[in-house]
């Protein structure tokens, strides 16, 4: 099948449905997602979205303290135009048909929470369940829009530019993508002249995460196989706080729990925290995950623990979802401490783009997690990721709604499966995904070293030559897919981290523990054409 349309957006979270629905005011759009529509990182986003919402609050507050956790790599300008926009995207979710909460259950101030990091309270939010309630009113408004077209269960296998077809081209140009129907396992051709990566981040890469299962970073990998920019991949956000019990599955205990006072404690009940870092336990997230880290190998337990139960009832009260979570696992937060662990959160950097979400590819854009924009650094801010996203997909839209749509005019064939068959061999699929995130999760965690990520990159390079071996021989399917793209994903974290000889933001190391005094961002592309 050929589909043919002015946009295509690749993902359904916050990034992709913000901007179809802006899009769509004067384009035809083509929407894939690889899974049902609502299962994206943004439908579990508990705590909510960071915004300057009152007087006391002002952009220069929370412009300091997105620079304070990007430890020196935030780009300034970005924070600036980001923080400066993030009330107008506000009011704009309101109008859309989201109900964030207001001051005792009135119409008029928000309830705002205050979350690790922020010097004020400016998380506008909806319950813990702040992220359910966006993409249910994002997805409403998407399916009422005739210009809309949704494909469920389609997953982008690689995108279509000039490189592959036009020798010579001076500038790459992105027309399109490769999706494989997961129902009929055909490969469809998507074509048009905007395409946008809105796919999500890439917690699957580690053993323990947050992110849900579509997670793999297959936008980063999609891009750096066309030759597109790639930044600050050793960045890795891993949450403090994710519930630890063997019949939980991702988990999180939101950072607002924090923000409520909730105490780290150890299995003994001491608070580890109040030594580690002035704020306690509010402490920025790459200090409380290297904190429980340390505490975990110090003590040899699989877990530390965080209380609440100074709020009582109101625990119940203020974290509904978590409390019926909890309870449903025999924990009681109202009295009892809830077990954690740190798990693998948010991809702070990805492809690259400028200041209206331009990848180096031209009419290739990147919206969302699978962005590097410059506004996180080298840690994100709490609650700056929703917000990210909904800037970045307005951008974008207005960079698109001035520029004339290109029609391609070069001949686009159909998905080649040059005489693959069906697999013999799925346990090297089943076995290396094991394989890919323990190595991760082993070497490339939360502390880092020269030799441990040595040992990484020599396993996972392995692994990506065995993957690429296997991928031209047998038909595709999601597992492959995913598979090859969390490998190269993993292959371009352990790159950017080795390059990095110092400790800054998210990436420590126990070979090189300070910061060097000029920060740098890690830049990178593929240098050569996709087929070589
Ligand atoms: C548990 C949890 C809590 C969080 N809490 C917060 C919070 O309180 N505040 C905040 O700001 N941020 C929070 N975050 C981070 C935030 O939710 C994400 O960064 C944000 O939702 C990303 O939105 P997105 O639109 O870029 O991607 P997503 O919402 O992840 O959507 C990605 C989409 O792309 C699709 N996709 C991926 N690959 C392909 C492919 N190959 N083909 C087709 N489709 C594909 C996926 O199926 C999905 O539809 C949280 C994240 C998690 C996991």
């Amino acid at each position: 099948m050929r589909v043919s349309a002015d946009v295509l957006v690749i993902g359904s979270g916050i990034a992709g449905l913000s901007f179809a629905l802006k899009a769509a005011e004067k384009y035809d759009v083509a929407l894939v997602t690889k899974t049902e529509l609502d299962e994206t990182n943004t439908k579990y986003a508990q705590g909510g979205i960071a915004a300057v919402m009152t007087t006391e609050d002002s952009f220069e507050l929370h412009v300091q303290d997105t620079l304070t956790a990007g430890a020196g790599l935030c780009n300034e300008e970005i924070v600036r135009l980001v923080v400066r926009d993030g009330p107008a995207r506000i009011r704009e979710l309101v109008e859309l048909g989201v109900h964030f909460d207001h001051k005792d259950g009135g119409s008029s101030d928000y309830d705002l929470h205050r979350e690790g990091g922020h010097t004020m309270r400016r998380i506008v939010h909806t319950g813990d369940l702040t992220g359910e309630e966006v993409e249910r009113a994002l997805l409403a408004r998407v399916a009422a829009n005739p210009r809309i077209k949704t494909f469920e269960h389609h997953f982008v296998i690689d995108l279509i530019t000039t490189g592959k077809f036009v020798h010579n081209h001076a500038a790459d140009r992105c027309f399109g993508a490769y999706a494989l129907d997961k129902k009929t396992g055909e490969v469809h051709t998507f074509l048009a002249p905007f395409t946008l990566l809105a796919s999500g981040g890439a917690g699957k890469v580690y053993l323990i995460t947050s992110n849900p299962d579509v997670a793999t970073g297959d936008g980063v990998a999609m891009a750096w196989r066309v030759g597109a920019e790639v930044g600050n991949m050793e960045f890795i956000q891993f949450h403090p706080t994710c519930l630890y019990h063997p019949f939980a599955r991702n988990f999180l205990i939101s950072e607002a729990v924090r923000g409520e006072g909730g105490v780290l404690v150890n299995a003994a009940g001491e608070r580890f925290m109040d030594k580690v870092h002035p704020l306690g336990s509010l402490a920025p997230r790459d200090i409380v995950s290297r904190a429980i880290d340390f505490e975990i190998k110090r003590t040899g337990a699989e877990c530390v623990y965080l209380d609440i139960t100074h709020l009582g009832q109101t625990a119940a009260y203020k974290f509904p979802h978590i409390h019926a979570k909890c309870l449903s696992l025999g924990i009681d937060i109202t009295r009892q401490p809830i077990p954690v662990a740190p798990a693998a959160h948010f991809l702070c950097g990805g492809v690259a783009t400028d200041a209206w979400a331009e990848t180096t590819v031209h009419n290739l854009f990147a919206v969302g997690e699978v962005a590097f924009t410059g506004l996180h650094g080298a840690n994100r801010l709490a609650s700056n990721s929703l917000l990210e996203a909904a800037v970045f997909a307005d951008r974008a839209v207005q960079r698109i709604l001035e520029r004339e749509p290109e029609r391609q005019r070069y001949g686009v064939p159909d998905w080649d499966p040059f005489g693959a068959t069906r697999s013999d061999e799925a346990i090297m699929v089943t076995h290396n995904w094991e394989e890919v995130r323990r190595t991760m999760s082993s070497y490339v965690g939360i502390v880092r070293s020269d030799k441990r990520l040595a040992r990484a990159r020599r396993r996972i390079n392995m692994i990506v030559d065995e993957i690429a071996e296997y991928y031209w021989d047998f038909t595709v399917n999601s597992d492959l897919l995913e598979l090859r793209n969390i490998a190269l994903v993993a292959q371009l974290i352990i790159r950017s981290a080795r390059l990095r000889l110092e400790s800054r933001g998210l990436h420590y190391s126990l070979d090189h523990p300070t910061p060097l005094p000029e920060a740098v961002e890690s830049r990178d592309r593929r240098r050569v054409s996709w087929i070589e």
